[in-house]
């Protein structure tokens, strides 16, 4: 395994691959507060796109369009009401069918699209089973998120998980996901202080997380599913909506890319940097 240096990378095709999903951060939101992630951009150890969302903007039917890389239309998961298992092609699939091995610290929506559904707890909440598309999954659920009364895992324990998971068994692909900004978003709305906060505190987690990943080979993506408006809802069409980042750290040609990306490039990009070929119906190109 080739191990790189932060920022010191070979492009990054050691194969294997971390995306951070950070749930309900709009793009003018991440740059104004991802101190961590847009210093990498600012010295060329990064690269930062414009990513437009699918509609509608919401979580469950996002997740699925970033891991099969076609539009809700087309996948099947339309609301956050009715999560089934994906009827695929997904990255985890294709990973898996391909020998790699794939993980996941993640809201138990990723268990139920693509390990088991409906979400049974004792069963799947934490899993290591080769049989499974996410092989090494760590699960966690909102169910004590209210309305006034916030419980969330806290950012920097999701980070630290992803690293534990990785000392013992260093999956090829890892998606890593938290919602503090999305639960704290729809509270507060998406121009308050208490949401900024939220989003610092991701950032602030990744600062320590991001070299220990790299340094153990992964190139670490990382993009959010959707933004949040100012009175603390999302699922439409405006742009603080659909806005969203993507990032890619250890990409050789770091700084700001020019225009806006679709959503729909998320899981060819992902496949290519681990060195597979995106299946037919992933159409978009792939950023890399
Ligand atoms: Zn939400």
């Amino acid at each position: 395994m080739a191990y790189n240096r932060l920022g010191e990378g070979d492009g990054g095709m050691t194969g294997k691959v971390i995306m951070v999903m950070v749930d309900a951060v709009g793009f003018a939101a991440a740059v104004a507060c991802f101190g961590t992630l847009e210093g990498l951009v600012e010295g060329r150890k990064a690269r930062r796109w414009r990513m437009r969302t699918v509609l509608p903007s919401l979580s469950a039917p996002v997740y699925e369009t970033l891991h099969t890389g076609t539009e809700p239309h087309v996948h099947g998961i339309r609301s956050n009401d009715r999560v089934p298992l994906s009827k695929g092609p997904h990255v985890f699939g294709v990973a898996r069918a391909a020998g790699k091995t794939t993980g996941a610290v993640a809201e138990c929506f990723y268990s139920m699209l693509y390990n088991a559904s409906p979400w049974d707890p004792v069963r799947d909440m934490e899993v290591d089973d080769p049989s499974l598309d996410i092989q090494h999954g760590r699960f966690y659920t909102d169910h004590g998120h209210t309305k006034f009364n916030l419980h969330l895992p806290a950012e920097a324990d999701i980070m630290a998980r992803t690293t534990l998971m990785i000392r013992r068994h260093a999956p090829d692909y890892i998606l890593v996901h938290t919602f503090g900004p999305d639960a704290v978003g729809h509270v507060h709305g998406g121009e308050s202080t208490e949401y900024r906060h939220e989003i610092w505190a991701v950032d602030n987690a990744l600062a320590d997380a991001v070299p220990v990943w790299r340094e153990a080979g992964y190139r670490v993506l990382f993009t959010s599913d959707h933004g949040m408006t100012a009175d603390g809802r999302h699922g439409g069409t405006t742009d603080v909506e659909r806005m969203v980042p993507f990032y890619d750290i250890g990409h050789p040609d770091g700084g700001v890319a020019d225009g806006v990306a679709s959503q729909l490039a998320v899981a060819p990009t992902i496949l290519k940097l681990m060195g597979l070929k995106a299946p037919p119906e992933m159409k978009e190109p792939a950023l890399v």
